[in-house]
């Protein structure tokens, strides 16, 4: 049987051994429903984080790109807002297939610019693709409410389009989240804006490809590149009416901030601190192995990574068990066989990574599994971090307070199932969290007293389907989280609500004097 490395590097548009690429092509900009190559003064150099090897430039795109392609989206609108559900839906079938037809292209882009392996960017795109694959059933998503609210009069709500809208997109996740947009805005009538990472657009570029091939018009959906200038742009632009944000705090608050400040509709998901308690009556071999490959997979660069242990009564001693579950996992490079964890993204990363379990060490931490400064072999220039697990951490300490975004596990002791929940709704993040234990009925208590807003019961990475919605809370959302990422709120997001009241009575009406009075339409 062929391997999907193999089936992979059969379709991937460069090499699938992270070997230098000879002249690495520009990222160019998709606007009209063609690649056209930017004039930017201002380039971001993209490497492999495997090698370090540039892979591409992504252009810091001018104003004046960036305005042609809200021209183009604002031109789009009115024909694709008109256009019928149905032809709209048969599009995003057809879109659906050819993500399908083109994942291991999209996951090998994934691998090279992201560094995930091959495996996980698979899984990243499945995220994506599903979003697609539930938008399709719009036509009784989108149904609005009818009733007679008096005599010959009847009130009916329906979900219109906003206009244009745009994504801010991060680099942990390169095929998924531009996909948290792309189907829901689009089959709901808008035109969108993506702006994938800078880190890591490669497959956007592709997802706009197919998006041209699966029949979007012209200026449905246009990608612009560039970083902050690029973000201050969409924020600004009177014409985007909405704006979709997932990536740090740092970014998000800002962004949510001007951008609400201008009037604009936003949904922004943002950092976390993703908390397990275990419980001594847990099934242990589920556990342990359920939580060494949350914590470490993807090298802990997942917004719904659990980075963060309590263990709780005799459970104390747990550490070096999943340290060696940790220590059989392989680091390499992402396209290798069998690998478990990549590199992180960036030397910055890294170094940042190296600096926060330096601190626990400093604090007093136990460093019970050290991945600093291991390499694999063949790739002694990546950004390498190794699975580490610190143990006696206290809540006091920097490695507990920050998002470490990297392979790094966090473990905290505590004496009772009433002490786990109340350090863990004492953490201002609330993305995900999860409790192991046999006990329904103290699975039960925890669902309801922990505050996160994805729970998970003996499942350490409790991110929803899209027929649900993605419901983190408290610092992991801007705005209070009123505006949640696909599903049923997702929709509601990118429409509009319009609410039509009709009268039609037969014959002539009665009375020739006007009523003044706030109707009481009973
Ligand atoms: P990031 O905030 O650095 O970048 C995200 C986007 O914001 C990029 O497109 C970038 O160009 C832009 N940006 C960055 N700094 C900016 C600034 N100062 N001004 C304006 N724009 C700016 O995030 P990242 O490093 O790409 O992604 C990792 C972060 O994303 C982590 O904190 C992770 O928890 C979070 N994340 C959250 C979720 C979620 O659903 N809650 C999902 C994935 C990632």
């Amino acid at each position: 049987t062929t391997s999907h490395l193999q089936q992979a590097a059969a379709v991937a548009p460069y090499p699938m051994n992270h070997e230098q690429i000879s002249k690495p092509a520009d990222t160019q900009a998709f606007l009209d429903n063609k690649l056209v190559s930017s004039q930017a003064t201002q380039w971001i150099d993209l490497h492999d984080p495997a090698t370090n090897n540039l892979v591409t430039r992504v252009p810091q795109q001018t104003d004046a790109e960036m305005t042609a392609a809200v021209d183009s989206a604002e031109k789009a609108f009115p024909a694709w807002k008109a256009t019928s559900l149905l032809a709209r839906q048969q599009i995003m079938f057809k879109y659906v297939a050819l993500i399908r037809e083109n994942w291991d292209r999209l996951a090998a882009s994934i691998t090279l610019e992201q560094g995930k392996t091959f495996a996980d960017a698979r899984g990243d795109v499945l995220r994506g693709l599903q979003v697609a694959e539930t938008a399709c059933g719009i036509t009784t998503q989108i149904q609005g409410e009818v009733l007679e609210v008096a005599k010959d009069m009847e009130t009916r709500s329906y979900r219109e389009p906003l206009g244009i809208v745009a994504a801010i997109c991060p680099f942990n996740f390169p095929a998924m989240i531009p996909l948290w947009t792309i189907p829901v805005a689009t089959i709901t009538g808008n035109t969108c804006i993506i702006k994938p990472s800078e880190r890591d657009p490669g497959a956007t570029m592709i997802l706009a490809e197919l998006a041209e091939k699966a029949g979007f018009p012209p200026g449905v959906i246009n990608i612009i590149h560039g970083s902050a200038k690029t973000v201050d742009f969409i924020l600004d632009e009177p014409r985007i009416k909405a704006i979709s944000f997932v990536g740090s705090n740092k970014a998000g608050e800002y962004i949510y901030n001007r951008a609400s400040a201008n009037g604009k509709r936003v949904q922004a998901n943002l950092g976390a601190k993703n908390h397990a308690a275990v419980l001594p009556d847990c099934n242990k071999n589920h556990a342990l192995n359920a939580i060494a490959g949350a914590a470490f997979g993807a090298a802990g660069q997942r917004c719904m990574a659990l980075s963060t242990l309590v263990l709780v009564g005799e459970t104390k001693d747990w550490a070096p068990e999943i340290a060696e579950r940790a220590k059989a996992l392989k680091m390499n490079g992402g396209f290798e066989e069998g690998t478990d964890l990549g590199p992180v993204i960036s030397p910055q990363a890294r170094d940042r990574i190296v600096s926060l379990i330096d601190s626990a060490e400093k604090e007093g931490a136990t460093i019970v599994l050290d991945g600093r400064g291991q390499k694999p072999e063949g790739y002694p220039n990546g950004n390498w971090v190794g699975p580490t697990i610190i143990a006696n951490v206290t809540k006091d300490m920097t490695c507990y307070k920050e998002e470490i975004f990297g392979p790094v596990l966090v473990c905290l002791n505590v004496p009772t199932f009433e002490d786990a929940v109340s350090l863990i709704n004492a953490n201002e993040y609330g993305n995900g969290v999860a409790v192991f234990t046999s006990s329904g009925a103290t699975a039960q208590r925890f669902q309801k007293e922990i505050e996160a807003g994805q729970v998970g019961i003996n499942v350490p990475i409790p991110v929803p389907l899209p027929m649900f919605s993605f419901t983190g809370n408290k610092k992991s959302v801007a705005g209070g989280g009123a505006n949640t990422f696909y599903g049923k709120p997702g929709m509601m997001f990118y429409t509009q609500q319009k609410t039509v009241t009709s009268f039609w009575a037969a014959g002539d009406a009665t009375g020739t004097k006007a009523q003044a009075n706030m109707p009481t339409q009973s």
